[in-house]
């Protein structure tokens, strides 16, 4: 394959045309040689006297370019070898060398026009604002942004430079601050794009435009009497007002725990009052902090990397050939099912949904219309949609599925009779999925005659809005039903993950923790403002008690009781369920009723923590209060090591499944990738020192299990064990 990631030819006019084609990639992105190649090509435009000007182009269909390969970034910003300065100094010249190219190519003297064909996102754009002119295909389907804070990091290319200085800084900072995109109508109408032109013309239209400006080749910011859309300057209101309101607003959004949003406000206030050389210097060293702290590789590896590959079917096992799913079977219209059918039919796939009265299963295909109308679906496309929908009461009509899944009622009974009811008509090789949130998949594939058929998919709710699926794998499931739940996860594009039979699975199991944490803090007497706010403000979305309002406290009793019975003598009771039973006694379910741990105005206005709730379940205030420290501790570590149990015992059989699970299933803190990142991050030996203390002083929970103590002492991580047995 050639290494040719950059073809360029001059023209019989004299411009020299740049076509960005990285071999072996589908989508453009920045590789080392794409680099050393531009500088090349910017080289010979600054010193050829033949070369007029110069297009950049990409010679991919598939848009102009996504930015840094995001798979590869450890390698295209390496610290160099040892030279006697800090690793922080070395890494700061490979952070610069992309930023000084582009710089050199805007300061080359000539006009360089960028001919933007589809898609450029990140570093693709960024390499499109170094341009002097920018024609872009019109196409309001081109996504046209920088979305790096979505995955931790910051635009590092001059972005956040060049975008204030053509927008001005509070429209900018709302694009790097959220990540957002535009269209490329809308570039135009911000000025980040100056000319729209049909996909076929755009490098005529910039090659034109190279031709007519042949003193074009000067940034609006390298002239002379430059001034910024809005203003800047400490003396100026409305740059001074948009940063205490974005500091505000960035602080609420992410209780500063991102890097990312914190230095992209640092790099535009401080670049923005710079002339360009010295401003891309400041954002190339707020880069290299963002990029040398663990955070953003853990990000990246999880929310995108890990995320991508389990999407390509990471874990599907080989040799299975691809099921295109036609039509599924979805037993249950209720929340989930209806939810369910909603996603498989917006998928294009065909779905019979049952319920034991017609009037239920109508009911549940008319969640899809709400929702549908409530977006203002195009009306001919909802139609096609609900189209796809056939609601019923009768098992005949399952015929012909590919897949069957249930989402009856949260009894064994129940579902074993479906079951076989399903397996009469269907035939034991249809492969069946339950959708059961606490019932062991080993015990209800009893009721299909070929177990290995039966498997576990497990939703999260809302469905059409909870981006992960959680595969259980039962003793004998088999290779068959694990391909084709991946293939139907696919199909209605969300994120699975794979995991073994277990009480609670992995993400319901460790998820209780934080729940059951929360409330044995309570239980204790803390105060229960600290135990929310230091919730939140670790990065999970929501308090514990807040989520066990969502959630339903009639269901956590419920669930609870079912654990304790199936346990037996084996079940460990916990300060917590207590707490739960006394709500319960007081018809205190949460938000469904309007009162739980929070109280609920009729009004819809804001809800406020419940006034007696530390009178009703624990007395009175503890008189030593636990420092927001302590509370957070406990809070993330009885995650951490339920995790590692989950890992120990094969639930979980890789960190990536255990990472994704976590972040996507119940928002387990995002910054830090994921629970096994972060025990990676903060170092096995130094996490068993702390579960060990508080296992001391808290009890058995926080107990590590035997295989944390062998990683420690043999110096292993999470990822690095992965990688092994990947390499192996
Ligand atoms: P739900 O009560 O809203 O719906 C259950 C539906 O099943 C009802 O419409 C009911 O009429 C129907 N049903 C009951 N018996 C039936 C039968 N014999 N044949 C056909 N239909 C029958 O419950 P839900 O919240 O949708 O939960 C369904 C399943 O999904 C449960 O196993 C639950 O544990 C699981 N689950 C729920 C959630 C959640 O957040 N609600 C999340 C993940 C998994």
């Amino acid at each position: 394959m050639s290494d040719t990631a950059l073809h360029t030819q001059i023209d019989a006019d004299g411009i020299l045309i740049m076509t960005i084609d990285v071999p072996g990639q589908s989508m453009n992105v920045i590789t080392p040689e794409l680099t050393q190649q531009l500088a090349a090509a910017v080289e010979q435009l600054e010193t050829d006297e033949a070369i007029k000007g110069a297009v950049l182009t990409s010679g991919k269909k598939s848009g102009f370019m996504a930015g840094a390969d995001l798979k590869g970034i450890g390698k295209l910003f390496e610290a160099g070898e040892d030279d006697g300065r800090s690793r922080m100094a070395r890494l700061f010249d490979s952070v610069w060398s992309l930023n000084s190219l582009l710089r050199a190519m805007e300061t080359c003297g000539k006009p360089v026009a960028a001919a933007v064909n589809g898609l450029a996102l990140g570093g693709g754009l960024e390499f499109v604002l170094a341009c002097h002119h920018r024609v872009v295909a019109d196409d309001p389907k081109i996504k046209l942004g920088l979305p790096e804070v979505l995955v931790g990091l910051f635009p590092g290319a001059g972005g956040t430079q060049r975008l204030p200085r053509l927008m001005g800084v509070q429209p900018a900072l709302m694009y790097l601050l959220q990540g957002k995109t535009m269209s490329p109508q809308e570039a135009v109408g911000l000025g980040v794009m100056q000319a729209l032109a049909p996909l076929d013309d755009v490098v005529e239209t910039a090659r034109a435009w190279v031709l007519a400006n042949p003193k074009g080749g000067i940034q609006p910011w390298d002239q002379k009497g430059f001034k910024f859309p809005g203003g800047v300057g400490q003396f100026n209101p409305g740059f001074v007002q948009t940063f205490i309101a974005g500091t505000a607003m960035t602080t609420k959004a992410t209780q500063n725990n991102l890097n990312g949003p914190r230095a992209i406000l640092s790099a535009v206030y401080e670049g923005a009052q710079l002339p360009m050389d010295t401003a891309l210097r400041i954002e190339s060293k707020y880069f290299t902090k963002v990029i040398a702290d663990p955070q953003a590789g853990n990000m990246i590896r999880t929310l995108f990397v890990s995320k991508q590959a389990a999407e390509k079917g990471a874990r599907r096992p080989h040799g299975v050939a691809k099921m295109l799913p036609k039509k599924i079977g979805m037993l249950g219209a209720g929340l989930m099912g209806s939810g369910i059918a909603m996603v498989a039919a917006q998928a294009g796939i065909e779905v019979v949904l049952l319920d034991t009265t017609q009037e239920a299963a109508d009911k549940g295909k008319q969640y899809t219309a709400d929702r549908l109308a409530k977006r203002r679906t195009d009306a001919d496309k909802a139609e096609a949609i609900l189209g796809l929908i056939h609601a019923t009461t009768a098992y005949e009509d399952l015929k012909g599925c590919d897949l069957i899944i249930e989402a009856v009622f949260e009894s064994r009974e129940i579902k074993a009779e479906v079951t076989r009811k399903v397996e009469a008509v269907v035939g034991a090789d249809t492969v069946f999925g339950s959708n059961t949130s606490t019932l062991p998949i080993t015990g209800l594939a009893e009721a299909w005659s070929k177990p290995a058929n039966f498997i576990g998919i497990h939703f999260f709710s809302p469905v059409e809005k909870m981006p992960l699926v959680e595969i259980i794998v039962g003793k004998q499931t088999g290779p068959e039903a694990i391909a084709k739940a991946l293939d139907f996860v696919a199909a209605i594009r969300k994120t699975p993950i794979v995991v073994n039979d277990s009480r609670g699975f992995y993400t319901s199991r460790c998820f209780g923790t934080y729940v059951s944490e929360g409330l044995t803090l309570l239980a204790e007497g803390t105060n229960p403002a600290l135990i929310e706010n230091v919730g939140k403000q670790m990065g999970m979305p929501v308090g514990p008690l807040a989520v066990t309002d969502e959630v339903g406290l009639d269901l956590s009793l419920k669930v609870g009781k079912q654990t304790k019975a199936d346990l037996g003598d084996a079940y460990v009771a916990s300060p917590a369920d207590a707490v739960i039973e006394k709500m319960n006694e007081l018809g205190r379910h949460g938000r469904k009723n309007g009162k739980g741990f929070y109280v609920y105005p009729d009004d819809g206005g804001k809800k406020q923590l419940w006034p007696e709730l530390v009178a009703t379940v624990a007395g009175q205030l503890a008189e030593d209060q636990p420092l927001a420290e302590e509370v957070e501790e406990r809070l993330v570590y009885r995650q951490l090591v339920e995790a590692a149990r989950c890992f120990a015992e094969g639930v979980v059989e890789t960190p990536q499944d255990g990472d994704l699970g976590a972040i996507f299933g119940w928002g387990f803190i995002p910054h830090s990738g994921g629970p096994f990142s972060h025990m990676d991050t903060v170092g096995i030996a130094n996490v068993v020192a702390i579960l060990d203390r508080l296992a001391d002083t808290h009890g058995d929970r926080f107990t590590p299990p035997q295989l944390l103590r062998d990683m420690a002492e043999r110096h292993e991580t999470f990822y690095g064990q992965a990688e092994l047995k990947q390499a192996a």
